[in-house]
């Protein structure tokens, strides 16, 4: 049972990782959150959806369900995301296009039914979790870092075409974070990652949650078009 009065927030890919710390944190705002994924589970007190990113059908199944169940949303955390790494020579055209699919499309696609009904409410927020890869790259990332950089333009794009109807759109680029995505890589692999973050450490979901709560707070309606690193300073301010 989704209680309370807040406003509806909807999280993409936010049964775990760094969605469902931003469930979590939206929630303790006083959000009402619906958490979307392809499996449609969801914590105690959220609203459980199914919804694969990259079907625009699917898409607007799940948002007509949650406006029926919870109401329009009025904050999107457009934040599913996945890998297929390899290098170049190795990669093939389909492990490119299923990860610009997923993230940047799957993006593209949440984000215009999201919109529909915040330009009708003529508020809303619209965050993107992108990635420090697509500002410094990534050896074996190319076609996540396209995909990750992809949403800097879009999301910028957005900014413009919707300020004036009071919604905001903002990137987040988070460093790498404990989540079975980087649990997913070898030790090595991940000792070579947190050499380079002058932190030292490894971030956790929380650190990214705590801004997105604050991107998606009132204290944030002037903030748009941007886009806020959370690092570690690995990409040192990029
Ligand atoms: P996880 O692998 O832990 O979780 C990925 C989430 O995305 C899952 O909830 C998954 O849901 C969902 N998802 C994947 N594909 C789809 C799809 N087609 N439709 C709907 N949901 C989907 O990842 P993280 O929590 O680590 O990552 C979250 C975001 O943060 C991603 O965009 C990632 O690129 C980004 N990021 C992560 C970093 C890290 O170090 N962890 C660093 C920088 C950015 P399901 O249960 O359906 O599989």
């Amino acid at each position: 049972m989704v209680e309370g009065g807040g406003r509806v927030a909807l999280v993409t890919g936010g049964n775990r990782g760094i969605g469902a710390a931003c469930a979590v944190a939206l929630a303790a705002a006083g959000d009402r959150v619906a958490v979307a994924s392809r499996g449609g589970d969801a914590p105690d007190g959220m609203y459980g959806v199914r919804l694969d990113v990259t079907s625009a059908e699917g898409v607007d199944k799940a948002f007509a369900e949650v406006e029926a169940e919870l109401g329009p949303v009025e904050v999107l955390v457009s934040n599913a995301g996945i890998t297929r790494d390899t290098l170049l020579l190795t990669m093939s055209e389909s492990e490119f296009q299923e990860v610009l699919d997923t993230n940047l499309l799957g993006a593209y696609r949440v984000a215009k039914r999201a919109a529909r009904g915040m330009l009708r409410m003529r508020r809303g927020r619209l965050i993107f979790i992108s990635s420090v890869s697509a500002m410094v790259g990534s050896p074996g990332q190319s076609n996540y870092a396209a995909s990750k950089a992809g949403l800097i333009g879009f999301s910028r794009s957005l900014a413009r075409e919707l300020a004036p109807r009071g919604i905001t759109s903002n990137v987040v680029a988070p460093g790498p974070v404990r989540t079975d995505m980087t649990d997913a890589l070898t030790d090595a692999q991940r000792d070579n990652m947190v050499n380079q973050v002058p932190a030292r450490r490894m971030g956790e979901p929380e650190d990214v949650a705590a801004l997105v709560a604050f991107l998606a707070s009132p204290q944030a309606s002037y903030i748009t078009g941007a886009v806020i690193p959370v690092d570690g300073g690995l990409g040192m301010g990029h």
